[in-house]
């Protein structure tokens, strides 16, 4: 679930390599099934069992010329309101530096828990060194090295220690659905026209974090958990970063679903934000639609909404499979779709194959297109097993499997699509040894 630590600290402490570490554990595990690139600045990770995201707040905070005060105030501002964990990274190269000393000063003040991670301590002699970093008055204090990875386990242990106690998780039947979207698209107002069609049918279950809540949906047959964290806005005080934090409640509203409902403004076309959160949802294997809202507002000819949706499926190549919906949450058109679409993408993320039926399907097509040779070696693909994921994800036994390029795994995940139903739902091809 959405446990979210943040790294904070000057620039060249190390946080970059810190993050690809911490990251690092699991990408060896996913990155063969997920083929997908992962953000520089969010990642998830499992230790113990817990998962849970990190932030590079760094990685957020424009670089302006003048100060890095300013900006690693800002870092630690947005670290204070939206992380569970802070991780405060210093180096023992430098020691102590004056913003070091603010930036304790500013954390000490939290009541939140912040571990102060001594980078860089790489041998002994600086292990010694660290010492001095004792005297910032954490209590929570440890060293590590983000290059060899030395201590890295220690300071884990210790984040997912001071994670917020489990959730409870919904009934894992009963789709989650989180509609976001960039600042005034009109999820909101999505939302109120939604549970606004029958008030009865709306409880408010107990939020399963701190900053969400799962809000039950059930009519018509039709039921779900609502995700809702830009709902239940808390008022910021700060207001440089309202990008960051409309990016930050997105990706946490997409962690806790099963589908996102990605709502762009027909006025302003599909940009390089909605972008942003659909590949973050791709990436995390959500199911995926897009609705198109304020269409209202738009004047239509014979082919509009075809051209439009021609034009967004341009850009979410080459995850193209995915329903393009056109409403109006104000005028209460197709809203009643959002719904459907939602249910139909969880349903064709949570369908299950046995390897007979994938064998007979795939093996024939294989057949007759089967990956190139390698080193004059025939590669043979001899059965099709679908792994135990929480999306669609199938393996390919084979004799080479490393000697797979990207072009065969693409058509063979367009087979894949065009056998059975997978809108909206991102699938994973891998090849293992036979
Ligand atoms: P950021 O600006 O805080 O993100 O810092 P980077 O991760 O980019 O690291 C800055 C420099 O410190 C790079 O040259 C890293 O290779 C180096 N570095 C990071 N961690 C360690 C470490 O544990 N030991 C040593 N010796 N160098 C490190
Ligand atoms: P949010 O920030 O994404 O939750 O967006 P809101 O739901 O607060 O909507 C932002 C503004 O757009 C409000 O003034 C809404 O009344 C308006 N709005 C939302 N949906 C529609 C729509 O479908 N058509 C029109 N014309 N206006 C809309």
């Amino acid at each position: 679930m959405s446990n979210l630590v943040a790294v904070v600290g000057r620039p060249n402490v190390g946080k970059s390599t810190l993050f690809n570490r911490i990251i690092g554990e699991k990408k060896a595990i996913i990155d063969d099934i997920s083929g997908v690139t992962r953000d520089r600045i969010y990642g998830q990770s499992t230790w113990n069992g817990r998962e849970f995201s990190i932030v590079d707040t760094g990685g957020f905070v424009r670089h302006s010329d003048d100060v890095f005060e300013t900006e690693i105030r800002s870092q630690v501002k947005i670290a204070i309101e939206e992380a569970d964990v802070i991780i405060f990274l210093v180096d023992v190269t430098t020691g102590i530096t004056d913003l070091d000393s603010d930036v304790a000063d500013m954390l000490r003040a939290v009541d939140k828990p912040v571990i102060v991670v001594v980078n860089k301590v790489d041998n002994y002699n600086r292990q010694l060194e660290a010492n001095e970093f004792w005297s910032l008055g954490f209590e929570r204090t440890f060293f590590m090295s983000s290059l060899t990875g030395a201590g890295s386990g220690e300071v884990l242990d210790e984040v997912v220690e001071l994670l917020p106690e489990g959730e409870v998780k919904p009934d894992k039947e009963i789709p989650r659905l989180a509609i976001v979207g960039q600042p005034n698209v009109g999820k909101s107002s999505m939302v109120n026209t939604l549970l606004g069609v029958d008030r009865n049918i709306v409880t408010d279950i107990a939020g399963t974090t701190r900053d969400s809540i799962h809000t039950y949906y059930n009519k018509f047959d039709k039921e779900f958990y609502l995700v809702d964290t830009a709902g239940i806005r808390k008022k910021s005080k700060v207001h440089e970063d309202l990008e960051f934090y409309s990016v930050l409640r997105a990706i946490r509203a997409i962690d806790e679903s099963d589908v996102c409902a990605l709502m762009i403004d027909a006025t302003m076309g599909i940009e390089a934000q909605d972008m942003k959160l659909f590949r973050i949802a791709q990436a995390r294997k959500k199911g995926i639609f897009i609705v198109v809202n304020k269409w209202d507002l738009v004047e239509k000819e014979t082919n509009t909404a075809r051209d439009f949706e021609k034009t967004i499926k341009e850009r979410l190549r080459p995850f193209d499979d995915v329903p393009v919906l056109f409403t109006s949450a104000t005028e209460k058109i197709r809203v009643m779709r959002v719904l459907d679409t939602a249910l139909n993408v969880f349903k064709n993320k949570a369908q299950k194959f046995k390897t007979s039926e994938l064998n007979k399907v795939l093996l024939p097509i294989i057949e007759r297109t089967p990956p190139p040779t390698y080193r004059g070696n025939f590669i043979k693909i001899k059965y099709i097993t679908q792994l135990p994921l929480s999306y669609p994800a199938f393996a390919f036994f084979c004799n080479h499997p490393r000697e797979i390029k990207q072009p065969y795994r693409l058509f063979l995940e367009n087979k894949l699509r065009e056998t059975f139903n997978f809108t909206g739902v991102p699938i994973a091809v891998v090849f293992k040894q036979k």
